[in-house]
């Protein structure tokens, strides 16, 4: 019999990986003009290096403000979050972010867009064109290379800010609805896009939408959140193999997980469905 060969740490299953992120008591209150806002309150959440999370939740829950914090550009005030056991309280330059409006320069081509990245942090140049173009070519874009924003899609222009966060191989990427803005077609195709980096580059995305398919597609666990004050009301763990399919949407299983997670925002009144 062949001695087992020792599983490589990014091929263990993520229950048995480290804690990339823990987020402990964490609380946000925000001094806004109409008086005190509470945005988030007491979210522990703790998420393993490699693993896919969404966070899904109706708009004004607090998803942005978390994300915000989690890459350090916001400042925490209640509670705690550890990166990779270091304490977050300065802007993370590991961390990729991907919002949803793309923040392309018009005036550079896609390519010369992607490789801000590596003229902010002084790195080698030819290795960080190879890479560009690896990346393009990964979200069919190897042709679009010398164009400028204007001359491409939204759905383009977004394969283009994620292949920008992604040209320093960040082990986080933080993604605010980077889908929110396009159509439905383009939306699924960026989605798989999204996957095909993800099983290329070992990473661990904090992803935020209000999309319900959406979310179950992608992850690997759902945290489901409240109307604002934003609470954890549920994590759910989504159990589809991978490689995800458009086709597995249809499925019993999946539709099982729309069903239980419509059935947990109809609970928090998220649905009005009278008329
Ligand atoms: P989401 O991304 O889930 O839609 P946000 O995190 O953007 O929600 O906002 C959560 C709540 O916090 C909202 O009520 C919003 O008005 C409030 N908020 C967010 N940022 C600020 C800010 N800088 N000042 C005051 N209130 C804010
Ligand atoms: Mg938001």
């Amino acid at each position: 019999m062949p001695a087992t060969e020792p599983v490589p740490a990014n091929q263990a299953p993520h229950h048995a990986r480290a804690d990339h992120i823990a987020i402990t008591g964490l609380s946000k209150t925000f001094n806004g003009r109409q008086g005190k806002v509470q945005a988030l309150q007491d979210i522990n959440l703790n998420i393993k290096r490699g693993e896919f999370v969404s966070v899904l939740g109706p708009s004004g829950c607090g998803k942005s403000t978390l994300l915000m914090m989690l890459s350090g550009l916001l400042p925490t005030n209640v509670g705690r979050i550890m990166v990779d056991n270091k304490h977050i309280d300065a802007p993370n330059p590991d961390a990729g972010i991907v919002f949803q409006q793309d923040v392309l320069l018009e005036w550079r081509t896609a390519l010369q867009n992607i490789l801000i990245q590596a003229e902010i942090r002084k790195s080698d140049m030819t290795e960080a064109k190879a890479r560009a173009r690896q990346l393009l070519k990964m979200v069919s874009l190897e042709d679009f290379e010398g164009s400028y924003p204007k001359e491409l899609s939204g759905g383009m222009r977004q394969r283009v800010s994620i292949c920008r966060a992604l040209l320093h191989k960040p082990p986080l990427m933080l993604m605010d609805e980077p889908f929110g803005a396009l159509d439905a077609m383009t939306r699924d195709q960026l989605q798989i896009d999204l996957l095909r980096l993800c099983a290329d580059n070992e990473m661990t995305v904090f992803f935020i939408t209000h999309s319900i398919p959406e979310a179950i597609f992608l992850s690997d666990r759902v945290v489901v959140m409240s109307p604002r004050p934003g609470r954890i009301e549920q994590i759910i763990d989504i159990d589809l193999p991978r490689p995800r399919r458009l086709a597995m949407r249809e499925e019993p299983k999946f539709i099982e997980y729309t069903r239980e997670l419509t059935k947990i925002f109809q609970g928090l009144g998220v649905f009005r469905e009278e008329y």
